[in-house]
């Protein structure tokens, strides 16, 4: 089967009337048995019938981590969020603390995601994210099982041992981070093993921590380590994951995500970068628009894969390594994306002032004026970052040096 059930083929349409109803639900449920929910309406002067489209979820705060920390030290220990009557199956801990009242084994959290990168009954899968305290091991374990894989509980056992439970259980996926697949796959060189010829291991979900390109080519090309990459937040578990198109990152169906200015906790139009605030429709813990702190772009256009829900462009960043011009994100990840689309020229953005406008000028290093170069890079850059320069100043090569900011924001606000 190509999807895990039909809910990711559903027209854009309907899914958008279920994610009304299920907000809905949450706000009316949540008023009645959060303490924390209903004060904050009250306070706003919301009614939980006021929730009608999803935009008026704009009419509420955005919650980011560091604020959740400070309700719960203050309202120990969920904040106020819960329905003290719930039962509970489990409890997550995360830094801050964050305490979680989870949702129970029988939720589908990860199993999109595996399901989506091929593993499935037959595979034997590693799973090497932390198992105590934290919500990693215990829920992809969960997202593994539900999806009919044997799983390995190996934690974050030491690489030695890991590498001796691919051999012995003749593991065939693996979870966990990136770097620590590559310490297990050196670990395993040490010990003279070639990781690809004696072991099977040909599928790897990744999840918090990025995947650099350069890594992914070489689990894929050298090790041939078919990758996947899956993203969450331990605050409202899975959010979206990659399926064999590799081109973007399908929303859960369980999740809302909405792309916001953070400065305004305002939606931006889709293509534009903006902080990942994720609403999970939960009817224990009611912490509705939970602001990640990462960047993404949302992807409408359908996937070749058919799933219909909008995809997340992965990560761009934290939110505060961005600079905003004319009102649009651009991140360093954004600028390194330009970057090796023009090997051989070095640049850096400065963004000033003229008027009320923001002006942005790109300096360019170039060793002969060429205004072919001038224009694709306009041309790259504006498909990239989205954001129009406004000005290239072509520099002789060498003038920006190794460690320059590769962003200079020269705007005073006074
Ligand atoms: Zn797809």
């Amino acid at each position: 089967m190509i999807f895990f059930d039909d809910q990711e083929a559903l027209p854009c349409g309907a899914r958008e009337r279920r994610q009304v109803e299920r907000i809905r639900e949450m706000a009316d449920r949540g008023y009645r048995t959060s303490r924390r929910l209903k004060r904050m309406f009250d306070e706003l002067e919301i009614r939980p019938e006021d929730i009608r489209s999803l935009e008026d979820l704009e009419r509420l705060p955005v919650i980011s981590r560091e604020k959740l920390i400070e309700m719960e030290l203050t309202e120990p220990p969920y904040g106020g969020f819960e329905d003290p009557a719930a039962p509970v199956d489990r409890i997550f801990i995360s830094p801050g603390p964050v305490y979680e009242p989870h949702l129970s084994e029988s939720d589908v959290l990860w199993a999109r995601a595996y399901h989506a990168a091929g593993i499935g009954p037959g595979d034997v899968a590693l799973n090497a994210f932390l198992y105590h305290m934290v919500a990693a091991g215990l829920t992809f374990h969960g997202g593994l099982r539900r999806v009919g894989a044997t799983v390995v509980p190996s934690g974050t056992s030491g690489t030695e041992a890991q590498v001796q439970l691919i051999r012995d259980l003749a593991v065939t996926a693996f979870t966990g981070t990136p770097s620590f697949l590559m310490a297990i796959i050196q670990k395993a060189g040490e010990m003279g093993y070639d990781f690809r010829r004696d072991f099977k291991v040909r599928k790897a979900c990744f999840a918090a921590e990025p995947l650099q390109p350069s890594l992914r080519e070489r689990f894929e090309k050298e090790f041939e380590i078919d990758t996947y990459q899956m993203y969450g937040a331990t605050e409202v578990g899975d959010v979206a994951y990659e399926c064999r198109e590799k081109k973007g990152w399908h929303i859960c169906e369980e999740v809302l995500v909405e792309i916001v200015d953070p400065a305004t906790g305002k939606r931006v139009p889709h293509g534009h970068l903006g902080e990942v605030v994720v609403t999970r429709y939960n009817p224990i813990f009611f912490l509705l628009r939970f602001g990640t702190g990462d960047l993404s772009r949302i992807v409408e256009e359908p996937c070749s894969c058919g799933r219909t829900s909008h995809r997340l462009d992965g990560i761009a960043g934290r939110v505060g390594d961005a600079v905003k011009v004319r009102g649009l994100f651009v991140a360093p990840s954004q600028l390194r994306k330009v970057a090796e689309k023009f090997p051989g020229n070095r640049f850096q953005l400065i963004v000033g002032r003229t008027g009320h406008e923001d002006l942005l000028t790109v300096r360019l290093e170039a060793g002969t004026t060429d205004p072919g170069l001038e224009r694709s890079f306009r041309d790259s850059f504006r498909e990239i970052c989205t954001v129009r320069i406004d000005r290239v100043e072509v520099v002789a090569p060498g003038t920006l040096k190794e460690g320059d900011k590769p962003i200079l924001d020269q705007r005073t606000w006074t």
